[in-house]
This record gives C-alpha cells, structure tokens and sequence, in this order.
C-alpha cells in the first residue's frame, strides 16, 4: 500500500496564523506516523475575493492572464507560511507553486483544465524526507504562463497530484464535518453522510454544493482516487466518497442543492430546421460557457399566414456569462434574419440527488408535488438518471431547498 497521503487544506482552515500552526501540527502527527505527505492549500481566508476587488479598482476588465497572475499569489502566501510553521516544530518541509512541481494546465485562463502532472521533482523531494507544500489551484501553460483552475480548484490539484502519485487517498480537510445532505450552512437540519458515491458526489458539486470543486470528483472517479473529506477543526470521520459498488445503502435521494448563481436566457423566435440548436450550443460551447437546463418549444406554424414555424430555446447558464453569451449569440440572430435574446437573473435551480433513482419511481412526482403543495410554480424542468433539476423564482429558492430535504426524508433526526 502506498505510504503517500495528499491532505488539502481549504481556506478557512489556514483563515489565521493560529490556524496554520494548528494545521502544522496536524500534519507533524501523519509525519510521525511515517506518511510521506503532499499538503495542497488554498490562499487565507477571503484573500482571493480580497484580490478579485483590489484588481476591479485598477480596471472593469482585466486581461485573463494578469487575473490569474494576481489570484495565483493567493496561495503562494499559505504555502510559504505553512512550510515555516512546520519548521518551527522541526518538521522538514519544502513549498511549491503548481508551475514548480510542473502541474500543466491548458492556456484556459481562470478557468484552466489540468493536462498533465510530471511528478519527479515531487517524488525525489518526497524520498528525501520533505514534506512538500503545494500551492492549489494553479498550474502553468505550455507557454510558462500561469493559470488558475476555477474558484474552489485547490480540490482538484489534490486529487490530481493523488492520482499522479498514486496516493493511498486524498483528504480534504475543510470548515465542515464532512459531505452533507445539504449545505449545513443553510438549511439546520442537513445529516452529514458517510459516504457518497462519485456520481452522486458529482451531481451534487456541478449543481452547487460548494464542498468539492466538481472536477476533483471527475479526476477522482476516472483514477478511482478515494476522496476524504474531514473538518480541520476536530477529529471526526468525515465523509468517504467512493465508487458505487462499495455504497451498502441505495437510497433513492442522496442530497439535495440550491444554486442561485445561475441566469435563464431565452432565445425566441428562431427558425425551427435542423442545425439552429446545435449552431447555438456550438458557440457557446467554443466560448466555454457552461449550459445547464435546456428548454425547447417550438410554436405551431401559422395556417392564416403560411408562415413557417419558429422555436424558442431557453437555458441556464452562470450570471457572470450573460454578457458574453449575448454577443456570442448575436451575430447567429442577424445571420437568420430572426429571433431575439433576453436574459433573467432571478431564478434558482433546486435539484435532488440520488443513485437510488435508478430503481425508484414516483420520485419527480413528488419533487414537483412538494413544490406545487407550496405554491412554487416550476419553469424548467431537467433531469438524468440520478437527478431532478427544477428551475424557481429565485425568491422562493430556499424554501424549495428545505420542502424537499424534508420531502426526501434527509432532515436530521428523522
Ligand atoms: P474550503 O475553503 O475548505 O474549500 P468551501 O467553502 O469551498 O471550503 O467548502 C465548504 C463549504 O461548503 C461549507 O462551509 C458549506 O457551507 C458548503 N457546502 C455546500 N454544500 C454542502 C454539502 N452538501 N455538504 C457540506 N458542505 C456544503
Ligand atoms: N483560493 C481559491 C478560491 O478561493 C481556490 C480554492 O480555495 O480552492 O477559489
Ligand atoms: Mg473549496
């Protein structure tokens, strides 16, 4: 069995020089149990919002790259900080930026995908006795240029540095005690789970449960590295997330999110022949923006006028990409002669989460009953094998997120 552990730890949890010693420590007791360790963390506190304002008053639109560069000093602070609070309990141990221990990304900026990792210089630094301190959520292009993986990435260089190295496991250690029904920060009856499986787990990070970063659950499943997410702040079990032939227990719904940084965009009026959704879905993809929910419906032609039939298209996609699928889309509108976009920020996306799914019927029903009962009208429905997505007002998000943790039987104690 391999003696390589990869520990992450997330930005609450080294929020405060108190804190950095106290996660030191923690990792002087797996040391002493003779694990060669790989720590990834993530910048202090709030520093990456921090940087994100302090880069708007300098400019509305700054080039990606210097984003990046700027957001990437985040986590070179807590590496460096870390490595000196080991060696204040005469730990040995070496920090890393993602370009340094060669963790290649594509030339995405904010947003970059991990390519490759060469783990040698770890490796070597690892059999020398170093514990090795690696800044996450960084990497570097094929042009030396450094990029950042997406908010909450230090998940995925964890996972990936566990899969390179072939690691007995990766623990995340976070604010929380594990992977819950639901955001506990939310809703006061969330039961923390024991284990999840990697799809459910996935479901449930691309639908907004803030816990893992999606694609560390999308490394972890294709490596099958065992995820272990625990709290910093005690000693608890947490929660294992692992493949699905390893769960005992199929319950029909595993967890349930809210997310609420989602906007619709209705594209109406637009010809109804072959290839205009997959023209859309091409330009936004090539953009890189990410669709969630769609919804066609196509109007019936008009008999009084011969005049052909039209479709309206809408979707989810993040707030933050409503601009640019604007004027990406634009240019399709004025090349058909037809159509028009808008957009609506004020809606959420509640969705539950299950494997048991598969095997349950009934389970959409009474979804859309708990809301119906609540006076919640549905816009948009989508589903796949292990989940329901419903797309609300916004207003009534929250709501919606408790009827069906209650609905689905998750509430603690019951
Ligand atoms: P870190 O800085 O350690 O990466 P994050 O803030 O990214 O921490 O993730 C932990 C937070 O995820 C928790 O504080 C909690 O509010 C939120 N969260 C959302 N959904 C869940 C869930 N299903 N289970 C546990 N935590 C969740
Ligand atoms: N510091 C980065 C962020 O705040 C990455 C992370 O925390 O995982 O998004
Ligand atoms: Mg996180």
């Amino acid at each position: 069995m391999s003696k390589i552990l990869v520990q992450k730890f997330g930005g609450t949890s080294v929020g405060d020089p108190e804190r950095i010693r106290r996660v030191a420590n923690r990792i002087k007791s797996y040391h002493d149990k003779g694990y060669q360790l790989v720590v990834v963390v993530s910048a202090m506190g709030d520093t990456t919002d921090d940087l994100i304002d302090l880069a708007a008053k300098i400019s509305a639109n700054p080039p990606k790259r210097e984003m990046d560069m700027l957001l990437s000093t985040g986590e070179q602070i807590s590496v460096s900080l870390l490595a000196m609070a080991l060696h204040e309990i005469h730990v040995p141990a070496r920090s890393f930026t993602g370009g340094q221990v060669h963790i290649v990304t594509d030339g995405n900026f904010s947003n970059a995908r991990i390519e490759s990792i060469d783990t040698k210089r770890l490796s070597a630094e690892l059999d020398k006795g170093q514990v090795c301190i690696v800044a996450g959520f960084q990497g570097i292009d094929q042009n030396q240029n450094i990029t950042t993986l997406g908010r909450g990435g230090s998940d995925t260089t964890a996972v990936a540095l566990a899969a390179a190295l072939k690691a007995k496991e990766c623990e995340i250690y976070t604010d929380v005690d594990g992977v819950y029904t639901t955001d506990p920060n939310k809703v006061e009856k969330a039961r923390k789970l024991d284990q999840i499986s990697y799809d459910e787990m996935l479901e449930l990070a691309s639908l907004g449960a803030g816990v893992l970063h999606s694609r560390s659950v999308e490394f972890a499943k294709k490596y099958e590295v065992i995820i272990h997410v625990k709290s910093s702040f005690n000693y608890s079990e947490g929660t294992k997330v692992v493949s699905e032939s390893q769960i005992m227990e199929k319950i029909t719904v595993t967890g349930v999110t809210l997310k609420s940084d989602d906007a619709r965009m209705t594209v109406a009026d637009i010809p109804d022949k072959p290839g205009v959704a997959a023209e859309i879905f091409q330009v936004l993809a090539d953009k890189k923006i990410n669709i969630d929910v769609i919804v066609q419906s196509s109007s019936r032609p008009d008999r009084s006028t011969g005049k052909d039939r039209t479709n309206t298209i809408a979707f989810t996609l993040p707030i933050a990409a409503v601009a640019e699928a604007k004027e990406t889309l634009q240019p399709l509108i004025a090349k058909w002669g037809a159509g028009n976009i808008s957009a609506d920020a004020n809606i959420a996306i509640v969705s539950a989460v299950g494997v048991g799914m598969k095997s349950h019927t009934g389970v959409a029903a009474s979804m859309f009953k708990a809301l119906a009962d609540n006076g919640i009208n549905i816009e948009m429905i989508s589903t796949s094998e292990i989940k329901i997505s419903c797309v609300i007002a916004k207003d009534r998000g929250k709501d919606a997120l408790r009827l069906i943790h209650t609905v689905f039987g998750l509430d603690k104690d019951s």
